[in-house]
């Protein structure tokens, strides 16, 4: 299999409806891109949380999940499974840091994601980003939506692992719910690694990708 190596990467985006979702559905990668990419511009839109105790977790987290990065991180007050209500903020919000970015890669929800808000933000990215590689990310759900994905980001186990650690560790608010727990993020990576041969991995939606064969 060949690689996707993508040159000159200086800076990322990274969008979620809420907080967690970026953790969940690409930690591992920001922690594997972080650590070889020291100074990484990585700039993350979350659309709901903000002023309220998930907004802490989230930017404590993703500092966990982004070391050495220069993160910026901004966190919006839409409520929670409205964003179909809230859909100008939101287009706004995307079109605000595409204004303000030039990202060499996006990691994003995947038009797929039962989730309506997920699903929405997945949607409006390609309306802003029209010309950048968007990851759109899994997460494991009651819906149970999970496709099979084209893309892999192989972990190290020890990635893996600090993946599942910070998420226990950053995000208190969310250690109740049922399905937010080791075995559910590392079953998903397992199965994800099998499908790349890797001991762990993360899976990724792309809707769009351009080869270069020229060069
Ligand atoms: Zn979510």
């Amino acid at each position: 299999m060949i690689g996707l190596r993508p040159a000159n990467l200086s800076g990322i985006a990274a969008l979620a409806a809420h907080c967690d979702d970026l953790a969940i559905g690409a930690g591992g990668s920001l922690l594997t891109l972080c650590a070889a990419r020291p100074g990484l511009r990585v700039d993350a839109l979350v659309l709901s949380g903000g002023g309220s105790e998930r907004e802490d977790e989230e930017r404590a987290a993703l500092a966990a999940f982004c070391p050495g990065a220069d993160l910026r991180v901004t966190v919006l007050k839409l409520p929670d499974g409205r964003l179909p209500a809230h859909w100008e903020e939101a287009k706004a919000a995307v079109e605000e840091l595409r204004a303000r970015t030039d990202p060499g890669l996006i990691f994003a929800p995947w038009r797929g994601d039962a989730h309506q808000d997920h699903r929405g933000l997945a949607k409006l990215v390609p309306t802003a980003f029209r010309d950048h590689l968007a990851l759109g990310y899994e997460i494991v759900k009651w819906d149970g939506d999970l496709a099979a994905p084209s893309v892999y980001q192989p972990l190290a186990p020890e990635v893996a692992e600090q993946k599942v650690d910070l998420l226990q560790r950053h995000y208190a608010s969310q250690r109740h719910r049922p399905w937010y727990d080791r075995e559910a993020f590392l079953g998903l990576a397992r199965i994800r690694g099998i499908e790349c041969h890797a001991r762990y991995a993360e899976a990724f939606h792309v809707s769009k990708l351009i080869v270069d064969l020229e060069n």
